[in-house]
Parts: structure tokens; sequence; C-alpha cells
């Protein structure tokens, strides 16, 4: 159970905060420590108050169980622990080890002395959520270690050594042995001594050139924080700490805090954070299944794919094998991946001999016996059911029982690749996004018959690898994949009704996403979209045809890597160039189809292509192809480049309102441009809006 345990050693009483896994700051622990102080106070033979944190760690914060609950605001809140410690007659020392961070060094700050072991953390990450410290944090760092060392703790979030404030206010001492005996042997110290107590309150604080500081900090971090309202706001409540006395301070952190708290950009991080947390739990699959060892992975093709897959398994020091059915791939493959490293260290991210180590534990192989004893086997051959189910069956008669096959494919059926190997239980899809070694997002797919223990194993393998691991079903183009197409779509059909790829891409953009949709697909390759109309146009013989994309497809230019798509390139260059060539191809295109270009506003544009995303999104969900509207978040805000201060497509519906989104939609199907039921809102959407609910 979370509480803070209360002992004495000789004169000194100890409160030690336990509240696994970091010792959040709930409410238990909370009323634990103010219990603590009474009792301490009460005790004429107490002369001080040590306060640590039990499994090698401080406090890592709020509790973040309790966030939204009625218990994060029940009394005695943060605030209202602080004052109760730092108002105490007795001296209180914080004793400091592992992580000190948010909440847990606010109220360290709190204390009258503090003392660290060495190798402990600090931070005040609350800007990384959309808010800043609230509990006294802007106002009492920059009285121990400085106003410039405070607000870029502050600002940019960041964890740092508690070594770097060494001969700084914040720590009275350090630690080098055992820091609970340390920490009491500093009591008695201070005792005997007749210290007088230390409120970082009554510390003075104040820059020399306070007004030109603060204006050229104002300047970066604006240019910084982009669309992010927190950082300004947490220089506004820094700079408080140096106009203002510290109780009117205190009040100035308060109102910012709540203000924050209100910024739909706060809720989206929050959003975010919390949907991370969720991504790896799957409910049928409880979290003590057990999990098969992967100590050897094997990779089959050592194209684009293969070589970024193999590289994420070495950094994380896991032996892979390599193998191509061509020397000349694997080279190519082998030499891609030395020259990842090579770039590394050349940047100074990594040393010369982590490198060789990492290229140590790449083992290459065309031949299928190097795979015998390898416990997980990735595949990422060419796009082709045919390729596939060969590879498969050759590793069915290969591989040792209980070895995972995983198949990176991005659009074919997972379950008639799994049917043609003997162990279906054993086949999973791990989707890996390109460049593998750099998208934090995987999808997992799970098959039919994919087993528990599998999935379990494989989210295991994801968190080793420092992916975002979401489960998807079996359809067609996964979560990510077949929700982009419908976005897309909408792109394309308002090129022929009147946007150019640039108002389109710009519009995008400045939404927020990293990339507009015609600029990605420039990046992804024309052809690939091309094969996939291609095939829907023959199975759905009445959909609409997407004429200008095809036309440019037809003439070769399938985008970056043959030098033109909706843009030109110039040798060797990514920027996108307007090109006059296209702006031909579109007005021959709307001329043959008979449409008058009209003037499409960006809001147009962004309401289309979004919702797009959503109503796609919402079928996904209403299928059971995602667990939940969260999931399709954490998709788009790692693999898609959705903008992460809008919270990914589902929760931006969320807060729009699904009934103004239907609304919108409603609209849309009136255009006799768009492809007739396109725009039906899915069945899930139309009962949320009816109810006046949320996806999320
Ligand atoms: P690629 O053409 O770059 O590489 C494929 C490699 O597989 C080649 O080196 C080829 O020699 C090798 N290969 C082909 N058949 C083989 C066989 N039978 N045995 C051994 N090796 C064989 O392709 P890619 O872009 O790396 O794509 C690979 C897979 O990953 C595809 O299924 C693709 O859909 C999927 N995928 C691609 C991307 C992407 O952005 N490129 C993203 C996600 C998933």
């Amino acid at each position: 159970m979370s509480d803070a345990h209360y002992e004495t050693q000789g004169n000194t009483a100890l409160i030690r905060l336990d509240n696994p896994p970091v010792n959040g700051l709930g409410h238990a622990v909370r009323r634990g420590i103010v219990n603590g102080i009474r009792r301490a106070e009460q005790d004429d033979s107490v002369r001080a108050v040590v306060i640590a944190g039990a499994n090698g760690s401080f406090s890592g914060g709020a509790d973040i169980s309790e966030f939204g609950t009625p218990k994060m605001l029940a009394e005695p809140t943060l605030p209202t622990v602080i004052n109760i410690i730092e108002t105490s007659r007795k001296p209180v020392i914080a004793a400091i080890d592992g992580n000190c961070m948010g909440g847990g060094l606010e109220l360290a700050l709190g204390c009258h002395f503090r003392i660290s072991t060495r190798g402990a953390s600090v931070a005040l990450p609350e800007v990384k959520l959309g808010l800043l410290p609230g509990a006294g944090g802007t106002q009492r760092l920059p009285r121990v270690v400085g106003v410039e060392h405070a607000l870029n703790l502050i600002v940019s979030g960041t964890t740092v050594p508690a070594t770097m404030f060494e001969g700084s206010a914040l720590f009275d001492a350090y630690s080098d042995g055992e820091l609970e005996a340390d920490a009491v042997a500093l009591a008695g110290q201070i005792v005997a001594e007749g210290r007088p107590l230390k409120r970082v309150r009554d510390l003075r604080v104040s820059h020399p050139k306070a007004e030109p500081f603060f204006l050229y900090a104002r300047n970066g971090i604006r240019q910084m924080a982009g669309a992010y309202p927190a950082p300004l706001k947490c220089l506004e409540a820094v700079r408080a700490a140096v106009d203002q006395p510290f109780d009117e301070g205190l009040q100035t952190e308060r109102r910012l805090f709540a203000e924050l708290m209100q910024t739909p950009e706060s809720a989206a991080l929050r959003h975010a954070f919390f949907a991370e947390r969720k991504t790896s739990k799957i409910p049928d699959v409880p979290a003590d299944t057990p999990v098969r060892e992967i100590r050897h992975v094997g990779v089959i093709g050592a194209g684009t794919m293969g070589s970024g897959i193999a590289i994420n398994f070495l950094n994380a020091g896991i032996p892979v094998t390599i193998l191509d059915m061509k020397q000349e791939s694997l080279d190519r493959g082998v030499a891609h991946i030395r020259s990842v490293y090579e770039g590394r260290v050349k940047k100074g991210k990594m040393k010369q001999d982590e490198a060789e180590q990492k290229l140590a534990l790449l083992h290459t192989a065309t031949d299928y016996d190097a795979y015998r004893d390898v416990d997980l086997v990735i595949e990422a051959v060419f796009e082709d059911m045919g390729v596939k189910q060969q590879v498969f069956e050759t590793l069915d008669a290969t591989c040792k029982p209980g070895a995972i096959l995983a198949s990176n494919t991005s659009t074919l059926d997972l379950n008639r690749i799994a049917a043609c190997t003997g162990r279906p239980q054993d086949v999973v899809g791990m989707h890996f996004f390109s460049p593998a070694n750099v998208m934090k997002l995987l999808e997992v797919v799970r098959g039919d018959a994919t087993a528990k223990d599998v999935l379990a194993t494989v989210m295991k393998i994801a968190r080793t690898i420092r992916k975002t691991a979401v489960v998807s079903g079996v359809c067609d183009g996964f979560i990510g994949n077949r929700m982009v197409l419908p976005y897309q779509r909408e792109a394309l059909i308002m090129l022929e009704e009147g946007a150019s790829p640039e108002q389109i891409d710009r519009a995008i953009e400045d939404f927020g996403f990293v990339m507009g949709p015609l600029r990605m697909a420039d990046l992804a390759g024309g052809d690939i979209g091309w094969a996939i109309r291609k095939r829907q146009y023959a199975e759905h013989p009445e959909m609409k045809r997407l004429v200008i994309a095809d036309r440019l497809c037809e003439m070769g230019r399938f985008g970056q890597k043959t030098g033109a798509g909706f843009y030109r390139y110039e040798q060797g260059r990514r920027d996108a160039l307007h090109d006059p060539e296209v702006d031909r191809v579109i007005d021959d295109c709307r001329r043959e189809l008979g449409i008058t270009p009209r003037r499409i506003s960006d809001r147009e544009i962004v309401e289309r292509c979004v919702y797009a995303l959503v109503n796609e999104g919402a079928r996904i969900l209403d299928e059971g192809i995602a667990q939940r509207a969260s999931d399709i978040d954490m998709v788009y805000l790692t693999g898609y480049g959705f903008p992460v201060y809008r919270g990914g497509p589902m929760h931006y519906a969320d807060q729009v309102g699904l009934m103004n989104v239907e609304r919108a939609m409603e609209q849309f199907r009136a255009n006799p441009h768009v492809q007739p039921g396109f725009w039906e809102p899915a069945p899930l959407l139309a009962g949320l809006a009816a109810e006046g609910k949320t996806f999320n």
C-alpha cells in the first residue's frame, strides 16, 4: 500500500515515502508526510526530521494514477504539505537518491536542508505535459540555483544530475556512503550546532540585468516553443520570483498553472502521455503472461526496411543475423548499417569502440541454415504474397519450435502468411516504419491464431528496442496506412476541385503536421500509392478515379526517387519545388473532368483531410482492429507526424466535438465531386455524436 512510514532513530524521526514504482506523491503519501511531521512536532524527544524515499529513489513527483481523480485535489494537497514542512519548528532534511522530479523536487525545496547522493537526478518536467511546476517550484528553485539555471531547467523539463548544482544552495551536502545514515548524521549536526532553519522562501533572488535577460530569454523561448504556450508561462512564473514577494509569486504561479491546465495543448500532451502507457495493455493478455526469451534475432531482406530493423536490435545489444537472397543486396544492407554507426560516431553521439561493439553483433547469411537457433525472425522481403509465403514455408521447415516468426508486411493478409506454416500461433506482424531505426512506431499485427505469449513477447521486445508498440488486427493497411488512404484521397480530390499542391501541403503543415500529404506521397514514392489504387479500382470498379495522381504516375513521376512527382526535386536534394508541368497536368485533368476550379479555403482542406482520418479511425474501432481510440492517436503521433499538441486525430475530434465533426461531414456530402458514401459517418461516430459522447 502507498504510504509514508514513520520511525525514529535516536533523536531523529525518519519519514520514508513508499509508493512504488517511483514514490509518487499520492494522497496517502501526502497524508503520511503530514502525519509524520505532526507526530515529530509533538514528540519532545525528536529534534529533527529526515524525509527519504524507499526503494532507492526520493520521488518521481505526482502519482499519475490519481490524475483526473478527486484524490489529486484532496487535502492535504502538495502545496499544503510543503507549507507544513516549511513552517515546521524542527529542522526537516530531504535525503535524495535516485529520482527527485517534479513534485518530488518541489517537496525537497520545501525542506530546510537537502542532502543528495552523487548519482541522483533532478528535473521539473511539467512543461512536457504543457504545464509548469505548480507547487512552488518556479519560486523556490531560482532562489537556490539562480534565475538562469532555474529557467533552463523549468523551460526544458530535462533531467540533470544532482551534482550539476554542486556549490549552489540546492544541496547542503552530498552523501558518498549510506544516504539515510548520512542524513541522520547531518540532522544530528544541525541540531548540535543549533543551526537556524533555512527556509528557501526567505532567500533573496535577483538577477543583475533582469530586464534584458528576460527579454533575451523570451525571444529564444518563443522561437523554441512554437505552438506550445507552456514555456512562455514558465518564464512569466520565474520572472515573478524576481519581481514579486514570495507569496505573491506563489499566487502568480498558481494562476499560470490553472491557465495552462485549461489549454488544449496541455490536454493533448496529457492525453498522449497516458495514451502511450495504455498501448502496451492488451485486455485478454494479462501483464503476467510468460514471455519467450529473445537472445538472437534473424532479419530476412537487407533492403531499406531490413537494414533499419536490424539496427534496432544491435542498439539494444541483441545479436542479429541478416539474410538476403542476393549477396550484393546483403553487402549494400551491411554497408548501410555501418554508415549509420559511422554517422553517429562522426556526430559525437557514439564512441568508436561502442559502434564496433554493436557491429560485432551483426552476422550475415544467404542460407536459412543460419536460422536453426534464432528466437525471433522478422521478414522484410518484397511485398508479394507468393514471395512471403515461400519465405514462411522455409522458416517453418528450418526454425526451432517456439521461434517467433514475424512479418513486416504493410498491406498483406497476415493470416494467409501464417496459414502456410504449421505453427500459425507463432506468426505475428511487426510493422516498422521507415526509417525503421528512427521512427518510434511499431504496429504489432495480431493474427487470428497469434498466441498470447507471442504477443506479450513482442510487446516486451518493442520496449527493449524503444518503440511505441500499438496492437492492430488484420485488415488492409492495418491502422495507420488504412487511415492514410482516405486522407490522401481527399487531398487528391481537392486538387481536382481547385487547390494547388502547395496550398494543400501548407494548410496541413500550418495545422501542425510535419509534412503535408502530397509532399509525403512524393517522399514515400508515388508508385506505391498508384499500385494500391490500381488494385482498388479493379476490386471496386465504382471507385472514383484519382485522375491527376494517376496521370502523374503514368508520366513516371514517382516523387523524390524520380526527381519529380507533385513537385520537382533537384539532384540529391529533398526540397519540394514548384513545377509548371504539374500545373499543366492539373489544368488538363480539370478540363477533361469538366470541373471549373473553385477557391478552397485552408479550413476546408484541413477538415476534409483530418475528418477523413477520423471517420476511418471510427470504422477501425468499430471493427475491433484497434483496441482503443487512444491507440489510433498514438499511431498518428508517432508514425505519421500528426501534431502532438493536438493529441492525435481521435482526441482532436473529441475536442472539436463529434457533433460538429458530423455536421461538417454532412456539408461535404453535398459536394458533387466526392465519392458517394465516402462522407457517411461511421456508425460509431454517429452514435457517439448523438449521445454527446467522445471517442476517448
Ligand atoms: P526493399 O526492396 O528495399 O528490400 C527487400 C529486400 O528483400 C531486397 O534486398 C531483396 O533482395 C530481399 N529479398 C527479396 N526476396 C527475398 C527472399 N525470398 N529471400 C531473401 N531476401 C529476399 O524493400 P523494403 O522497402 O525494405 O520493404 C520490405 C518489406 O517491408 C515489404 O514487405 C514492405 O511492404 C515493408 N515495408 C516497407 C516500408 C517502406 O517504407 N519501405 C515500410 C513498412 C513496411
